[in-house]
């Protein structure tokens, strides 16, 4: 890994080589970063986190199956390349080439999923004011590039349900897994200090669910393992107390999958004792638990869930999961009209002179993510009656949760973020752009369902599996595709210790 002391720095280490820019250290950037070719870029990551999160083994480090390290790289490491800068992506000036850069580097959120804007509620002048005297003091500053590369993922749904924000558990960065595990542990202290009451007791052992994706069904899993597994070793008197349930909005759960395998996990959760409520409206989330002393209330932090249609339900956490929202990055930094630079700009169809017309990004109407053509070039489009028209960005490229191909329907995946990363990375190793199109190639869905137990939909060569098959399949998939081999050996060590131990629930 690349350090530097100053902007000249980074100037002077460039040599001959052009500037890549990569705005996020996830699935997308990371993936971009450690394939690009170093010899012939010059790469910088900016991001908040300085680390990259495997996400699929979060649920299992949430309760201690695997310990947090296991699912994280750092960005700064011996064997990469790139340069790294710990801060925010604020705004892009694509005529001038430059990233607005604020530093991140004592951010209090930092490890935790993102649910709105670290701008809300701040009018134009204030943030004016802010960013001059951030500039200043050297915590916002601009940097050039000759490639920028936009992978800054998304943010964590809410739909403004009440009281989510502040609430709720959220499960997207390994901070928040940390909450969780914290969490999950003082409920079961709480339940089993002497003076709590039964009905105290079976309130603060019940955790929802909400969301039925894989993320909360793979949680539930996860959950339900450990308090059949371990805590009812530890807290014998105390399980008969413990409740799972899911909630989901929708019909049915895990819609994604193939509609047998999705009855096979919902008739496993139902004999495991894990309750899934479809079709039901979450209205609000508030502190205190219904129906319980005021004078045990204060001490003893349980949550109301309030669901449409039907009673309170006290419960001891929420974890929420019901899917994506836009980075407002994209909103706030890149849907403004800007003058765009002639030689940047290569039309689809004749335009007088580019710079009378004002364009802006290309946005989903759907989603809000970026619009990119199938070589991941971010799409531009004129504002008012040129608006059929359309362009690309022959340096700005769009890949992950915040961006979507044009007329394509992939899903917002690890699978699908990495495999754009790889390709594009290929691509402008051999600088063979226009020869190609970028094709996803879908190596199916899986998800754990607990009890040694899961579902595979499509995968190459296997189709559809569920039960112990799928399992094996499941943790081979995810061993193979960690990415250091310090992972790959500390993920089979945490399993078998766990096994032949049991979890570590050490609270701190
Ligand atoms: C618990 C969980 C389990 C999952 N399991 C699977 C699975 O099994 N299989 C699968 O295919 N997918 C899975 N996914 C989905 C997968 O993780 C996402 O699709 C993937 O992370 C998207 O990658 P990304 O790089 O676009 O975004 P992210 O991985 O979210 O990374 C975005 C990066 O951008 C940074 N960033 C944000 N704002 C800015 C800014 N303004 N400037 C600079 N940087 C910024 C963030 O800090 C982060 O580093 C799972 C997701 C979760 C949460």
């Amino acid at each position: 890994m690349a350090a530097f002391g100053s902007k000249t720095d980074l100037d002077r280490t460039r040599d001959y080589r052009e500037r890549v820019i990569i705005l996020g250290s996830g699935w997308a950037g990371y993936t971009l970063c450690q394939q690009l070719d170093h010899k012939k870029y010059q790469v910088v990551i900016v991001s908040p986190r300085s680390y990259f999160v495997f996400t699929p083994l979060l649920a299992s480090t949430s309760v201690g199956t695997l310990e947090f390290r296991t699912a994280l790289e750092p960005i700064r490491n011996r064997r990469n390349k790139a340069s790294f800068i710990q801060g925010w992506a604020d705004n892009v000036d694509l005529y001038n080439k430059t990233v607005t850069i604020e530093e991140a580097v004592v951010d209090p959120n930092q490890g935790l999923a993102l649910t709105g804007s670290r701008h809300e509620g701040k009018d134009q002048s204030q943030l004016q004011t802010e960013n001059a005297s951030k500039s200043k003091s050297g915590q916002l500053f601009d940097l050039r590039y000759d490639k920028l590369i936009i992978g800054v993922g998304c943010y964590n749904q809410t739909f403004g349900v009440p009281g989510v924000i502040q609430h709720a558990n959220f499960l997207k960065d390994v901070g928040d897994a940390r909450k969780i595990r914290k969490r999950l542990l003082e409920c079961f202290e709480t339940a089993a200090l002497p003076t709590t009451p039964d009905n105290v007791r079976r309130q603060i052992l019940h955790f929802a669910v909400v969301g039925g994706g894989p993320t909360g069904i793979e949680f539930s899993a996860e959950l339900h393992d450990l308090i059949h597994e371990d805590m009812a070793r530890i807290y014998p008197g105390l399980i008969k107390f413990t409740k799972i349930t899911v909630f989901d909005v929708s019909p049915n759960v895990l819609s994604q999958f193939d509609s047998k395998l999705a009855k096979f996990a919902s008739d496993h959760f139902a004999r495991s004792g894990i309750d899934i409520r479809t079709s039901r409206r979450i209205q609000s989330l508030s502190p205190g638990l219904p129906d319980v002393d005021p004078h045990l209330q204060s001490a003893r932090l349980g949550l109301t869930l309030q669901v449409k249609g039907e009673p309170d339900e006290g419960i001891g956490m929420c974890i929420w999961s019901t899917g994506l929202m836009m980075n407002p990055f994209i909103q706030q930094a890149l849907s403004e009209i800007r003058r765009f630079p002639p030689n940047e700009v290569i039309f689809k169809s004749k335009v007088e002179d580019a710079q009378k017309v004002d364009w802006h990004i290309m946005q989903d109407p759907k989603t809000g993510s970026i619009v990119t053509n199938d070589r991941l070039r971010v799409l531009i489009t004129p504002d008012g009656p040129h608006g059929a028209m359309k362009a690309h960005l022959r340096d700005v490229f769009a890949i992950g949760d915040c961006s979507v191909i044009e007329n394509k329907q992939y899903p917002a995946t690890a699978q699908v973020a990495s495999q754009k990363a790889i390709w594009l990375a290929r691509r402008l190793n051999r600088q063979d752009l226009h020869t190609t199109r970028f094709a996803f190639n879908n190596m199916g869905i899986m998800a754990y369902i607990g009890n040694w137990r899961a579902i595979v939909d499509g995968a190459k060569g296997v189709g559809n599996v569920s039960g112990r098959t799928a399992w094996v399949l499941w943790r081979g998939a995810y061993l193979a595709k960690s990415i250091s081999w310090r992972n790959r050996i500390l993920i089979p060590m945490y399993w078998f210790l766990n096994w032949a131990f049991g979890r570590d629930i050490s609270r701190f």
